[in-house]
């Protein structure tokens, strides 16, 4: 519980766990007396609705609050662990912040998740606009420095932008908002979640509307119907196509995400199904390898830059001044993604991606504080529900007796157990194989099949093989 104090990273600038950040060195400063101690607990509160019965009532969500420590190091930060230390001293815990997915954030916090002011950093400063039906988030040009010549440009609303970027509220202030807040109705707003495609009929409605990109405004053909222009960001039917075959055929390591497989439709033309997990590693590992060949180059750029900066910003270390970096360059990553989609396109989730870099600063790196351990632990309580009609009790049974058994197995012994089970994928003993090339420590899996090279692949392995092959250099020379 004092791996904070004692074990923590030193180099200067890298960030590894919550104690590097600035808002842990910011509490220590000023509550010293309680930093002092470090067996005294820092929490995370982690809250988020789940809906017990699927599709069969909407209606009913539950809200399990769930305390993660802090204390612990990067690799056991969301597990369960008691220490005997032995010692008698005053423990006392402090909670560091509280993590929720957005909707929830806006339901416990009262800071509303819609309307003009939904982005609850910038506060009043919000940069957004009405557009057909909705608001959108842009002006992300407020944010770059002056003079820029983006700032001059007519190409974002069709209007020069002089604006500053959001002010920073003080404690006072944010107190005074706090005090004004009406209560508000926890529950999950639909939309949340939902991957749209924006390029609508309103959206282009907007585009006319603020005299912006007039080659994708609606047109009429001669027969008197509404044409709306190919754009650029979006596939064309083959493309698409392609792209879905791709994603299919793609093969990636076990337990990294579902199988992609199931989630492309048999027409090859959508995917489905993906959980937000997966969303992350097609953003990170597979959009930027799919969109290089079907999107054009001024199209695929931003957006992998896009994906390259979630994986950055994901990484288990994070670099202060790399962050500052990021945080420059998340700005021009979305005035460039403004030049490309219709304003419709940027919903708050688009918005909120701008300040990822400077909370990463406060708080240390992401996966200590990101919402997926809280998701996964909600799935085991889901599955602890045996009786539909006393759901909560199920779970509270369910969680005690999975504790009994995990501390009555520490006293079994030569029986299989959790804790001496044997890993899902396991390596196989080295080879002791003489020639290099084939002491792999691979492991086949499946069916075994008999494939037949053709001259042209015979000729391609057996260069690999020789080439590979530091006993033959004296021959090769
Ligand atoms: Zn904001």
């Amino acid at each position: 519980m004092t791996w904070h104090a004692t074990g923590k990273c030193m180099e200067p600038g890298k960030m590894q766990h919550p104690v590097d950040g600035r808002a842990w060195k910011n509490f220590d400063t000023k509550y010293s007396n309680f930093a002092k101690e470090p067996r005294n607990v820092r929490l995370g509160l982690a809250a988020d609705g789940f809906n017990l019965f699927g599709n069969i009532s909407q209606a009913y969500s539950m809200w399990p609050m769930i305390l993660t420590t802090y204390n612990l190091p990067p690799w056991l930060c969301v597990e369960t662990i008691d220490v005997a230390t032995g010692q008698k001293f005053n423990m006392r815990a402090m909670v560091l912040w509280t993590i929720n997915d957005f909707p929830a954030r806006s339901s416990l916090s009262g800071w509303s998740g819609q309307g003009y002011l939904a982005c609850p950093t910038c506060n009043k400063d919000t940069p957004s606009v009405c557009v057909l039906g909705k608001i959108a988030y842009v002006s992300h040009i407020k944010f770059l420095k002056k003079p820029h010549k983006w700032r001059r440009s007519l190409e974002f609303n069709g209007e020069i932008e002089d604006g500053d970027p959001p002010r920073k509220f003080n404690r006072d202030q944010i107190q005074a908002q706090l005090a004004r807040l009406p209560m508000r109705v926890k529950g999950k707003h639909s939309s949340y979640g939902v991957v749209k495609i924006k390029h609508t009929t309103k959206a282009r409605q907007d585009l006319k509307m603020l005299g912006i990109r007039s080659g994708l405004w609606l047109g009429q053909t001669k027969n008197g119907k509404c044409s709306k222009p190919q754009a650029a960001y979006s596939f064309t039917p083959e493309n698409r196509k392609k792209f879905c075959q791709f994603i299919k055929g793609v093969k990636l390591p076990d337990g990294l995400r579902s199988n992609f497989k199931h989630k492309v439709t048999d027409n090859d033309t959508n995917i489905t199904g993906l959980k937000s997990h997966d969303c992350h590693i097609m953003m990170q590992r597979l959009l930027p390898y799919g969109l290089q060949q079907y999107l054009p180059d001024e199209v695929a750029k931003p957006i992998i830059e896009l994906c390259s900066f979630f994986k950055q910003i994901c990484s288990a270390t994070l670099m202060e001044d790399d962050m500052l970096k990021a945080q420059s360059k998340v700005v021009d990553i979305l005035c460039n993604l403004e030049l490309i989609y219709p304003p419709a396109f940027f919903d708050i989730m688009i918005h909120l991606v701008i300040h990822l870099p400077l909370e990463a600063l406060e708080g240390g790196p992401i996966r200590p504080r990101w919402m997926f351990p809280f998701e996964r632990f909600m799935k085991k309580l889901k599955g602890y529900v045996r009786n539909k009609a006393k759901p909560e009790g199920s779970i509270a049974e369910g969680y005690v007796a999975e504790e009994a058994l995990t501390f009555s197995s520490h006293y079994f012994q030569d029986v299989t157990m959790k804790f001496n089970r044997p890993d899902r994928n396991v390596d196989p003993p080295p080879l002791t194989c003489q020639f290099q090339v084939f002491r792999s420590i691979c492991k086949s899996i499946g069916l075994r099949s008999i494939i037949r090279f053709d001259t042209q692949e015979l000729k391609k392995v057996t260069w690999y093989v020789l080439y590979n092959s530091p006993k033959i250099d004296t021959y090769r020379s």
